[in-house]
């Protein structure tokens, strides 16, 4: 049997990984700034995530949620505290899609409404309420197809505006990246998150923060909506959350209202799950790595915005992106190729980094000096 062939893949098999260091069934040694899609938040095979996995699955790995599971439990109360969000409730499901699925069901279970706000460049997942709020048609087939979704621009408070004085009470919910990860590293403007929190209140719409790449820490915010000081009333997570182990969730604010069996998933939430991502809180707590992803965030972007031939280099926290330069537009290749280093991208030819909070600065040195050689490189072969 072969695989479904759905992915573009580079021909490397990963073998092992530590930090942010990865060796393929070669041997050969590259550095993760790309943290398998932002998912990798503490670092590959951290000793404490390895250590709190291995004793649970020595105890129970799964059980379903028709009885109590402590860990859950555990897990409220440690994010309510890394959050700040401390009224709000948890739940846990599977995937990034899942959670934003699950929030936008329960928005319009909320208020009764079918309509929904999204934005251009937005990304929110492939399942069929998500893939109908993300902004490539290329993904949703015809069955994805809603009439009412309405996407409108990115960062446009008149646009928002106008389409709630006409629409406002229709709107069921409105979804936002707090920066844009697919769409190529793009923060949604302080007023701009703003307007939505005040427009959903004027009309009872719902705000979905979808924080599912930008959250967890990355930002240097525990969700990268936090910058703009507004409170949105379902926040959905993923990536970050389990540092590789499935595990996602949302945290929904008191005033909506739920009632039993509205909600639920089979695999969400179990025993193995919890504490991973009960691992991944202790970690980031232990070791500060907030803190951390601003500091590094910031130097990054420093010595970025000092190379010349670099424009538009953008992003907060450990959430960072530029275009490559038109002189050099294999730049994520060579990188990879010629210095073992694995970095992301988005369309048109955008280059993300997405790694561990926990990189180093002679890690991020290493990929600085590769940058600079690859454009040294180009420029003296003009
Ligand atoms: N939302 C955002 C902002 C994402 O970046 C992604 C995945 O890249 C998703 C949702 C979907 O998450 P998943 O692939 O876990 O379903």
């Amino acid at each position: 049997m072969k695989l479904l062939d759905v992915y573009s893949i580079y021909d490397i098999a990963i073998e092992r990984a530590k930090g942010s260091l990865l060796w393929d069934e070669k041997g050969h040694q590259y550095l993760d700034y790309y943290g398998g899609h932002a998912v990798i938040s503490i670092g590959h095979g951290h000793p404490h995530y390895v250590q709190r996995l291995t004793e649970q699955l020595g105890k129970i790995g799964f059980y379903s949620n028709s009885v109590r599971i402590p860990l859950q439990e555990q897990l409220a109360v440690k994010l309510a505290n890394a959050s700040g969000k401390t009224e709000y409730h948890l739940f846990l499901c599977n995937s990034g899609a899942e959670a934003n699925e699950n929030a936008l069901k329960l928005a319009s279970f909320h208020n009764g409404r079918r309509r929904i706000v999204a934005f251009s460049n937005g990304f929110h997942g492939r399942t069929s309420l998500a893939v109908a709020v993300t902004d490539n048609p290329k993904l949703a087939a015809p069955v994805n197809q809603q009439s009412g979704v309405s996407l409108l621009p990115y960062n446009d408070i008149e646009a928002l505006e106008d389409f709630f004085r006409r629409m406002g009470n229709e709107i069921s919910s409105v979804i936002v990246e707090g920066i844009q990860g697919v769409g190529g590293i793009r923060e949604a403007s302080r007023p701009f998150l703003q307007a939505i929190r005040r427009l959903c209140d004027q009309y009872g719409a719902v705000f979905v923060a979808d924080t599912v790449q930008c959250g967890y820490g990355r930002s240097g915010h525990f969700f990268a909506h936090d910058q703009a000081a507004v409170e949105a009333d379902i926040y959905t997570m993923a990536k970050g959350m389990g540092n590789g182990f499935p595990v996602a969730g949302m945290l929904v604010a008191p005033h909506i209202h739920v009632t039993k069996g509205m909600l639920g998933t089979t695999f969400g939430g179990n025993h193995l799950a919890c504490a991973a991502a009960l691992a991944v809180l202790e970690v980031i707590e232990q070791e500060q790595l907030m803190n951390h992803a601003s500091s590094m965030g910031q130097y990054i972007l420093d010595q970025l915005h000092q190379v010349p031939a670099l424009t538009q280099v953008r992003g907060r926290g450990l959430m960072i992106g530029f275009d490559v330069p038109g002189s050099i537009p294999d730049l994520r290749e060579r990188l990879l190729h010629r210095h073992r280093i694995f970095t992301g991208s988005a369309n048109p030819n955008v280059i993300r980094l997405l790694p561990s909070l926990t990189i180093s600065k002679e890690e991020t040195d290493y990929l600085l000096e590769a940058i600079h050689t690859e454009l040294e490189t180009c420029s003296s072969n003009q």
